[in-house]
C-alpha cells in the first residue's frame, strides 16, 4: 500500500518564560507560534467509506490538534512547573485575567514538540501514525520532532 503524508498548519499566540535562563527569555514574553502536524499512512481504500481516498479527514486532524493543543495553549502563559504561582503573581502586579498552563519542562519549542507528539499520538485513528511535528517560535526559528528519530 502506498504511504502518504499529509500536513495541517495551526497558529496560536502564547506567552512563556524560561525558568533560570541566562538571557532575555527569562522574562515573560509571547510568540506567534506556527505548528505543522504531519501524519502518515495509506488512504482509505473502501469505496463505501465516506472518507474514501483520504488518509484522515483534514477536519478530524484539525479537531484533534485543536482539542489537545491549540485550544489549551492559545492566549495562555506556559511556565515550567519549577516557576511557582508566587513568582508569576510577583511578576504580574496587575489583576489581569491570566490563563496559566504549568508543564513539567522548560517551555522551549524543543520540549513543546515532544509534549505535542505525546498528546496527538493516542488520538489518531487506526492506520494513521504521527510522522512529524514542526513548531515555529518565530519566522526563522523552529523545532521538529520526527517519529523516525524516536523509534
Ligand atoms: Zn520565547
Amino acid at each position: 500500500m502506498k504511504k502518504i503524508r499529509i500536513t495541517k498548519e495551526f497558529k496560536f499566540e502564547m506567552a512563556h518564560a524560561l525558568h533560570g535562563h541566562d538571557g532575555l527569555c527569562k522574562h515573560i514574553h509571547g510568540h506567534s507560534y506556527k505548528l505543522f502536524v504531519t501524519v502518515i499512512g495509506s488512504p482509505i481504500s473502501d469505496i463505501y467509506s465516506p472518507k474514501y481516498g483520504m488518509l484522515i479527514d483534514f477536519s478530524d486532524l484539525k479537531r484533534i490538534v485543536k482539542d489537545e493543543i491549540v485550544d489549551k495553549l492559545d492566549h495562555a502563559l506556559m511556565v515550567n512547573s519549577l516557576t511557582s504561582q508566587k513568582d508569576i503573581e510577583g511578576a504580574l502586579t496587575g489583576v489581569l485575567p491570566l490563563r496559566i498552563v504549568s508543564v513539567p519542562y522548560q517551555t522551549t519549542c524543543e520540549n513543546m514538540v515532544v509534549d505535542f507528539a505525546d498528546r496527538i499520538k493516542p488520538e489518531l485513528p487506526k492506520g494513521v501514525s504521527l510522522h512529524s511535528i514542526k513548531l515555529h517560535e518565530t519566522a526563522t526559528s523552529y523545532a521538529e520532532w520526527f517519529a523516525s528519530d524516536n523509534e
